[in-house]
């Protein structure tokens, strides 16, 4: 199949293009500090990153891979070196040209993405089961407690 590494068609991976991407920041609510220099909403979309801005967090976006959340940007900040600094090994950032991007490379990204998923859920998880361990420890010391005060009354 010759079209394996045509540029990859809009409609599949959804926002692996940089015009999807760019057009996360046309929503009504994105009112972006940045219109020209290093920073604007087309530099971050080539960057790999989405518009996820609040009312409180206007300048929130985050990377389509490795999922990494930024904001507070100014406006010399170059969105890809940010990228780099903060995940060096973003499997984004070793695609060359964000335009050109291919079916093999969404699979690989894909890939990338779900990985950090799961570490990502992983580490919830152990968190939660953690603290689910604290609590339970925590009742049963009161518990054993209370027993022992019970046994001493009695
Ligand atoms: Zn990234």
């Amino acid at each position: 199949m010759a079209g394996s590494r045509e540029p990859l068609p809009v409609e599949l991976g959804a926002l692996y293009t940089v015009e999807e991407r760019l057009e996360t920041f046309r929503v009504a609510h994105c009112s972006w500090p940045f219109d020209s220099g290093p920073c604007t909403p087309l530099k971050m979309a080539e960057a790999g990153f989405y518009f996820c801005g609040t009312d409180r967090a206007p300048d929130w976006v985050r990377c389509v891979v490795c999922h990494h959340d930024m904001e507070g940007w100014e406006a010399t900040d170059d969105p890809r070196s940010e990228h780099k600094k903060h995940v060096p090994n973003c499997g984004f950032l070793k695609i060359k040209d964000p335009y050109k991007i291919t079916v093999e490379n969404v699979l690989d990204l894909e890939k990338k993405a779900l990985e950090t998923f799961i570490q990502k859920e992983k580490r919830e998880l152990e968190k939660q089961m953690t603290a689910m361990v604290e609590g339970m420890k925590e009742q049963l010391a009161h518990a054993a407690a209370e027993a022992k005060t019970n046994a001493q009354n009695t």
